[in-house]
């Protein structure tokens, strides 16, 4: 972790904007790459995360590495994190003044990690990244598996919504549909490595690239 890293992380676990700082056990800033391509970005700690402070530990964040296992996304090639760093008592939606509050860490996040893609999962986090482009958010039903062009900290990105794992785990979203969500995040990853720098340039690198993985990603480019 560089100087900026630790700051914010620790600027996080001990910050007290919003009155969540009272009730959470542990902040949860985030985790994985710091230089990843995709960010996967949630509502709010639950109660497992806020015991470990770590995000998506708990039944929903299973089901959602267990997606990324199936498509082949790998954990240390995301960063994980939620609009909201600390546990609304009893997993209540964060208020509007909590996510004003706590929106500035979300925002250095994506400005230090500059993602390609930033899949966002459920209506907080969906309508989150409308607001910052000042576009209307019509519900995750209308919006999910779709592409939009955004901006944050004057950072460009793709943004694909997905619906959140835990209304999967109610038995009110068809897994399969975060799934195909997630797939398309990776197509369009995909799509934008294959045009750029990603040529091989020797047979070595080649070779190496072929024994990594059995898509057309470079998986070395996003490790630490
Ligand atoms: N739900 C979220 O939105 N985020 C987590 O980290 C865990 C559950
Ligand atoms: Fe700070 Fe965000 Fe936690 Fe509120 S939710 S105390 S703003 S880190």
């Amino acid at each position: 972790m560089n100087d900026e890293w630790s700051v914010l992380i620790n600027e996080i676990r001990n910050c007290q904007k919003c009155p969540l700082s009272r009730t959470r056990i542990n902040a949860v800033p985030g985790e994985g790459s710091e230089r990843a391509e995709i960010m996967i970005v949630g509502e709010a700690p639950g109660a497992t995360e806020d015991e470990t402070g770590r995000p998506f530990v708990g039944i929903a964040g299973s089901l959602l590495r267990k997606i990324m296992k199936d498509i082949g996304l790998r954990e240390d090639e995301v960063y994980i994190t939620n609009v909201v760093k600390c546990r609304p008592p009893n997993n209540r939606t964060p208020e509007k003044e909590e996510i004003i509050a706590c929106s500035d860490y979300l925002r250095r996040q994506i400005k230090m990690i500059k993602p390609k893609i930033v899949i966002t999962l459920g209506n907080v986090a969906g309508e989150w990244f409308f607001n910052e482009n000042k576009m209307k958010w019509n519900g995750i039903s209308r919006q999910h598996g779709r592409k939009y062009e955004l901006e944050v900290s004057g950072h460009r990105f793709k943004l694909i919504p997905s619906y959140h794992p835990s209304a999967a785990v109610r038995g009110s979203v068809d897994p399969d549909i975060i799934r195909e969500d997630l797939l398309k995040a990776l197509e369009e990853l995909n799509k934008q490595n294959r045009g750029s720098s990603e040529r091989i340039k020797t047979l070595y690198d080649y070779l190496s690239r072929d024994s990594q993985t059995s898509t057309s990603r470079d998986s070395s480019k996003v490790k630490h």
